[in-house]
């Protein structure tokens, strides 16, 4: 069975180049709502609440993220990653959001990320009772320290963050990884830049789609939710696509 459209979390103001950084670039997320337009059920997002934020991040850290006028995008990046987490429950979401989050530490932050929207997320869950236990598969390009760093220190969850070169053995470990995961929930910190024509060269369109069904898989082999959440991906010619064929493996779709 294959659902017919999914939810995507988003709002207009992520449509703003907040900084100079490629993660605000103008177009970027234009790039991805057109070509998921067709398979999209587009929610808009309300701001993270402070209680939200706080429970990842300390108070020096979201007064540093305020004086540099950043808080409102950053809020609402994490409230987006909260409405995709909760709606993750009941069937896959999406949070198509911005600037990302996986570099975000409890304290500090860099690589274009000031909140970590799946750490807020997945706290928000947990503090509401719906999990105990989560999984979060992190396929940007680059390692998820963030995440590592606030969610190693509360134990538990498991984090995968591939790191290989060698695009077979890179599948090879995340269809191993996932085969395995026993948790309430699975988290996807959703990065695109990995393609073969963006920064790290490694994977084909086509792997997305396959990322996103084995998500799927798992979730329906333990009978559990998952949300992803936007992160990297910098190619706008082919960063629309990616993420098209990501959806529609996670919405059990052929591609
Ligand atoms: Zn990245």
């Amino acid at each position: 069975m294959q659902d017919h459209r999914i939810p995507v979390f988003t709002h207009d103001e992520f449509l703003e180049s907040y900084t100079k950084d490629p993660a605000a670039a103008p177009g970027r997320l234009e790039a991805i709502r057109r070509a998921i337009a067709d398979i999209a059920e587009f929610h808009e997002v309300l701001p993270a609440s402070w209680e939200d934020l706080r429970r990842v991040h300390t108070e020096r850290h979201i007064q540093e993220v305020i004086r540099e006028g950043l808080d409102r995008v950053a809020s609402l990046a994490a409230g987006g990653a909260v409405m995709a987490a909760l709606e993750g429950l009941k069937r896959p979401a999406f949070a198509l959001i911005r600037p990302p989050g996986h570099h975000a530490s409890a304290d500090s932050a860099w690589g274009f990320c000031y909140y970590n929207n799946v750490a807020v997320a997945l706290e928000h869950l947990r503090h509401l009772g719906h999990i105990e236990t989560a999984y979060v598969l992190d396929f940007d390009l680059h390692y998820g320290d963030g995440t590592v760093n606030i969610l190693g220190e509360k134990g538990y969850a498991a984090i995968l963050n591939p790191q290989t070169e060698n695009r077979l053995e890179y599948l090879r470990l995340v269809e191993h990884d996932l085969g395995a995961v026993r948790a309430d929930i699975i988290a996807v910190s959703a990065g695109f830049d990995a393609h073969q024509l963006d920064w790290g060269g490694v994977l084909l369109t086509e792997d997305y789609h396959t990322i996103g069904a084995l998500v799927r898989e798992a979730c329906t082999r333990l009978g559990i939710g998952c949300f992803a959440v936007l992160e990297g991906g910098y190619n706008h010619a082919v960063l629309g696509t990616n993420v098209r064929a990501f959806l529609l493996g996670l919405m059990g779709a052929p591609r």
